[in-house]
C-alpha cells in the first residue's frame, strides 16, 4: 500500500439544523468532546469540514475508537474508511480488503463522485470494483438488500472507501446548551435523567445529598460508580457532596412527619439553586417521574419547585419505570443502582408522606426553622469529587 494511504473515521454531524455561529459552536464542541473521549490516543489527527469531521487514526485501534465514539452525542453516523489515491485499481483492491475483514455474503458498491473533474463515471467505478471483487472472492452482488454496502467517495484530493458504518448517539454535543446541575441520587431514575439531559447538549455538574453517618461510604461509592458509567457521555465529572444530616434532623425535630419529604426536597432545591449559581449552571435537573412516589405528584412537584426561582428540568417525567429501567440497563447504571445501600431519603422516609402538600402549611413549618442558616451552612462546607478520564487510576 502507498504510504500516503490512511485509515480514517468519517463522522457525520448529528441534529444540525442551525447555521452560522451555532454551527461553528456545534462542530467545535463536538471536536473537543471527541478529543476528550479519545484522550488516550494522542496520535489521532482531527480535521473538521463543513459537513464532517475526519479522524486520521495513525495506528489507534479502530475497534476501541469506534466503540468509544458510539457514546459521543452530536454524531449522526460514522464510518471506518480508508483514504487512498483516486486510482481505480487501488480502490478495487482496498474494497476487497475491507470486505474480507467482515463476515457476510452479499455486497453492493455505491460511489459518490464529488470531484466532477474525475473523468470516470460513478457507474463505471461501481462496476470495475465489483468485477474485481467477484473475480477474487465468493461474495455475490445484491443491489437491493446487500449485507454490506461499500461506499466509495471520489473527493477533490483523495478517494475514500468505507465498508463499515455505525449509528451515532444522536443529540447535541455535550456543552452546546450550557451547564445544568443534576441532582444525582443512588437510584435508578436520576442517572437516566442525566443521560437524557446530556443527550440534548447540557454539560452537567452533579450534586449529591448524603446523610453521614446514617448513610454509609458504600452509598457514596455507589454514586461515584454511577458517575463513572456516565463518563462515557461526559468525560469529566464533578460531584458536590452535601452533608444533609443536620437539616434532616431539624426537619424531624420541628415539623410534621408527613411533610418531611416535601420539606427535605425544598431544602435540596434551595441548596442546589445556590450551587447552580456558584457553578454557573442555568437549570436544575431531577429524575422525577410523574406519580412515582408521594413527592412526585403534580401538587408535590409544584410546592417543591416554589422553593426556588431556577428552572427545573425533569427529563424522565413521563417515562414508565419499565422504560427507565431499560435505559438504565443500556447505560450500565442499573446494576449499581439496585445495590441495597441506604440513601439519605430512604433513612428518613416517613410512614405516610403527604401526596398533596399545601404551600401555606409548608411555609408554616419552615417558619419554625432557620432556613437561611441551613442553606448557608450546607454551602460553607461540602466535598468535591472529581472524576476525570486522564487521572482515573490516581483517584480511587
Ligand atoms: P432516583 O433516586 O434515581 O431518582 P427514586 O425513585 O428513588 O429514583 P426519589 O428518591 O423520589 O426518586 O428522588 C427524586 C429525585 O430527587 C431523584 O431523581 C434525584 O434527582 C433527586 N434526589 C433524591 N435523592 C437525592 C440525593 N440523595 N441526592 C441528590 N439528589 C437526590
Ligand atoms: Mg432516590
Amino acid at each position: 500500500m502507498l504510504n500516503h494511504d490512511k485509515d480514517v473515521i468519517i463522522i457525520r454531524y448529528g441534529e444540525l439544523s442551525t447555521k452560522g455561529k451555532n454551527r461553528r459552536d456545534f462542530v467545535k464542541q463536538l471536536e473537543r468532546n471527541i478529543k476528550s473521549r479519545l484522550n488516550e490516543f494522542d496520535q489521532i489527527v482531527y480535521k473538521a469540514t463543513y459537513n464532517r469531521l475526519y479522524l486520521e487514526l495513525n495506528g489507534a485501534d479502530t475497534q476501541t475508537v469506534t466503540e468509544m465514539l458510539s457514546t459521543v452525542f452530536g454524531i449522526a453516523s460514522y464510518s471506518v474508511a480508508h483514504q487512498c489515491p483516486k486510482d481505480l485499481e487501488q480502490l478495487a483492491k482496498i474494497s476487497l480488503q475491507l470486505l474480507q475483514e467482515q463476515d457476510f455474503k452479499t455486497f453492493k458498491i455505491e460511489t459518490k463522485r464529488r470531484d466532477k473533474r474525475f473523468e470516470t463515471s460513478s457507474d463505471h467505478i461501481n462496476r470495475s470494483i465489483a468485477t474485481h471483487i467477484l473475480k477474487n472472492s465468493d461474495y455475490k452482488v445484491d443491489v437491493k438488500t446487500p449485507d454490506v454496502r461499500v461506499k466509495v467517495e471520489i473527493d477533490n484530493d483523495f478517494a475514500f472507501v468505507m465498508a463499515k458504518t455505525f449509528d451515532g448517539a444522536l443529540g447535541y454535543p455535550v456543552g452546546v446548551q450550557g451547564k445544568a446541575l443534576m441532582l444525582l441520587s443512588g437510584g435508578i431514575d436520576s442517572p437516566v435523567a442525566a443521560y437524557l439531559a446530556m443527550k440534548r447538549g447540557l454539560r452537567l455538574e452533579f450534586i449529591h445529598f448524603a446523610s453521614m453517618p446514617y448513610t454509609s461510604q458504600n452509598a457514596l461509592d455507589k454514586v461515584i460508580d454511577i458517575a463513572r458509567q456516565l463518563q462515557a457521555y461526559q468525560s469529566n465529572i464533578r460531584i458536590h457532596v452535601i452533608n444533609f444530616t443536620e437539616v434532616q434532623m431539624d426537619i424531624y425535630a420541628k415539623t410534621n412527619e408527613s411533610y418531611a419529604i416535601t420539606l427535605m426536597r425544598r431544602f435540596m432545591m434551595r441548596i442546589a439553586e445556590q450551587l447552580a449559581q456558584k457553578t454557573k449552571c442555568s437549570s436544575i435537573i431531577t429524575g422525577d417521574s410523574l406519580g412515582q412516589v408521594a413527592s412526585q405528584t403534580v401538587e408535590s412537584m409544584d410546592v417543591i419547585a416554589r422553593a426556588v426561582e431556577t428552572l427545573i428540568l425533569r427529563p424522565v417525567i413521563t417515562f414508565d419505570k419499565v422504560e427507565i429501567v431499560q435505559l438504565a440497563k443500556k447505560l450500565n447504571t442499573y446494576d449499581i443502582s439496585i445495590l441495597p445501600y441506604e440513601d439519605c431519603c430512604t433513612i428518613f422516609t416517613p410512614q405516610n408522606p403527604v401526596t398533596k402538600p399545601k404551600l401555606d402549611k409548608v411555609e408554616y413549618y419552615e417558619n419554625r426553622m432557620d432556613v437561611q442558616h441551613w442553606v448557608t451552612k450546607a454551602m460553607s462546607d461540602y466535598e468535591v469529587i472529581d472524576i476525570k478520564v486522564s487521572q482515573e487510576n490516581d483517584l480511587f
